[in-house]
C-alpha cells in the first residue's frame, strides 16, 4: 500500500484560491489591469536599498527589526499618528489576513461590501469564517442599517471602492462605525488618489482600523509593504498573530524612505489624477458609461454605435484590446460591474495608446 497524502483541514479542502490579475510574460504590453503605479518609485527608496547593500550585502545576514520599528516611525510621521498604534505587514494583504486571523473564525463571520475586494472571502475561508455581503445600492450608495445589522465580527469597507471607483465620505464612514457593533476596517488602498481619507476616524474611534498599502500610490507593489492604523489594543492583538519577521529588511528601509519623500508622492499622485480626469472625460465623450473615479483606475461600460452596454460588449471590447496587447480587467460576477471594463490609469502615452485602440474598436 502506498502512502496517502493526508487530507487538508475540511474548510481548506473546500476553499478556492484568490485569482490575481494577469501578469503577462514578455514585453510590449500596455498593462492597465492591476492598478499598479505606471511611474518608477521615489529615488530615495532605491538609494536606501543600495545603501543597505554595502559591504557585499553583509546586513542581509541579520534579521530585520521584528516589529518594523523604524518603518512604523516613518508611517507615524507621515500620518501624524501614534507609532504604537501602527502595525506593518508584508503588503496590506498580510494586514487583512492578520485581522481576520485574530478576529474572525467559526461563528464569527466577516462582512464586506459587494462588490469589493475579492481577497477578503479567501482569507475568511482559510479561517473557516463565513462571509456576509452587503450590497452596494444601484446608485452606488452604502446601506448603513444593513451593515449595522449584518452580524459580522469585522466589516471591510473598501474606500475608495474597488472595483467601482466611487469614494464614500468620511461622514458616511463615521456613521457606519458608530452604527456597527464590531471592528470596522476601512481599506484605503486607493485613498491617496481621493479627496479625503478616514485616518482621523482611526485616531478617534475605538472600533476603526485604516489599512494602507505602498503598492499603489507609492509604486512599490513589488516590495510588499502595507500597514494598519488602529486602536492600541488592536495593534497589540495583531502583533501576536503575525510572523515574527513579517517585513523584510530591504522592504522596511525602502518603504520608510518613500514615506519621507512627500514631494515625490504629491507630484506623482497629481499626475495620475490629471491623467484619470482626461481618461474619464474622453470616455464620457464617446458615450461610455463611466463611474465616478476616486482611485487610480476607471470603471466604464463600453458602447459603440453598433453595440449597447452589455456583458457581451464588455467581453468583445476586452478581447479587441487584448489583441492589441492592451490589458484591462473585467468583473463579470456582479451586476454593477459586468458590463464594464476596469482600466488602470497609466502614463500619458499608455492612456493615448488605450484611447486610440478604443477609437479603432468603436469603428469596427
Ligand atoms: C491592491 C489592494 C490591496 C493590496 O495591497 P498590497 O499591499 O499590495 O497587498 C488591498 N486592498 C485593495 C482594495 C486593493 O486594491
Amino acid at each position: 500500500m502506498s502512502a496517502q497524502i493526508p487530507a487538508a483541514n475540511p474548510h481548506v479542502a473546500a476553499m478556492s484560491p484568490y485569482v490575481p490579475g494577469e501578469q503577462p510574460q514578455g514585453g510590449g504590453w500596455v498593462k492597465l489591469n492591476t492598478n499598479e503605479n505606471p511611474y518608477p518609485p521615489s529615488l530615495r527608496s532605491l538609494e536606501a536599498i543600495r545603501a543597505a547593500l554595502v559591504n557585499d550585502g553583509a546586513a542581509l545576514r541579520l534579521y530585520p527589526s521584528p516589529d518594523s520599528a523604524p518603518l512604523r516611525e516613518a508611517v507615524a510621521r507621515f500620518h501624524g499618528f501614534d507609532a504604537t498604534r501602527v502595525v506593518a505587514g508584508n503588503g496590506s494583504d498580510d494586514i487583512l489576513n492578520l485581522i481576520i486571523r485574530a478576529y474572525a473564525g467559526p461563528g464569527r463571520p466577516i462582512g464586506m461590501l459587494n462588490p469589493s475586494y475579492s481577497l477578503y472571502p479567501v482569507l475568511a475561508a482559510a479561517q473557516a469564517a463565513d462571509v456576509v455581503k452587503v450590497e452596494i445600492t444601484a446608485s452606488l450608495g452604502v446601506d448603513i442599517d444593513a451593515i449595522a445589522k449584518c452580524g459580522a465580527a469585522v466589516f471591510f469597507l473598501t474606500n475608495p471602492n474597488a472595483p467601482l471607483g466611487v469614494a464614500f465620505t468620511p461622514d458616511l464612514v463615521r456613521a457606519v462605525a458608530q452604527a456597527f457593533p464590531g471592528l470596522l476596517v476601512v481599506d484605503e488602498a486607493y485613498a491617496a488618489f481621493a479627496d479625503a481619507d478616514c485616518v482621523a476616524l482611526a485616531r478617534e474611534l475605538p472600533n476603526v482600523i485604516v489599512t494602507r498599502t505602498m503598492s499603489k500610490a507609492h509604486a512599490l507593489a513589488g516590495l510588499r509593504v502595507g500597514y494598519a492604523l488602529c486602536p492600541v489594543g488592536v495593534a497589540e492583538i495583531l502583533h501576536r498573530v503575525r510572523d515574527s519577521y513579517n517585513v523584510d529588511r530591504l522592504a522596511q528601509i525602502a518603504a520608510a524612505a518613500a514615506l519621507d519623500d512627500r514631494e515625490w508622492l504629491d507630484v506623482t499622485v497629481a499626475q495620475i489624477c490629471a491623467t484619470r480626469e482626461r481618461l474619464v472625460t474622453a470616455l464620457r465623450k464617446l458615450g461610455w458609461q463611466v463611474n465616478p473615479a476616486a482611485g487610480n483606475f476607471v470603471l466604464a461600460a463600453p458602447v459603440s454605435s453598433k453595440r449597447a452596454a452589455s456583458v457581451e460588449t464588455s467581453a468583445h471590447c476586452f478581447e479587441f484590446l487584448r489583441s492589441r496587447k492592451i490589458l484591462v480587467r473585467r468583473f463579470p460576477n456582479h451586476r454593477l460591474t459586468e458590463k464594464s471594463l476596469r482600466i488602470s490609469v497609466g502614463t500619458e502615452q499608455e492612456t493615448d495608446a488605450f484611447l486610440q485602440a478604443v477609437a479603432a474598436w468603436m469603428e469596427g
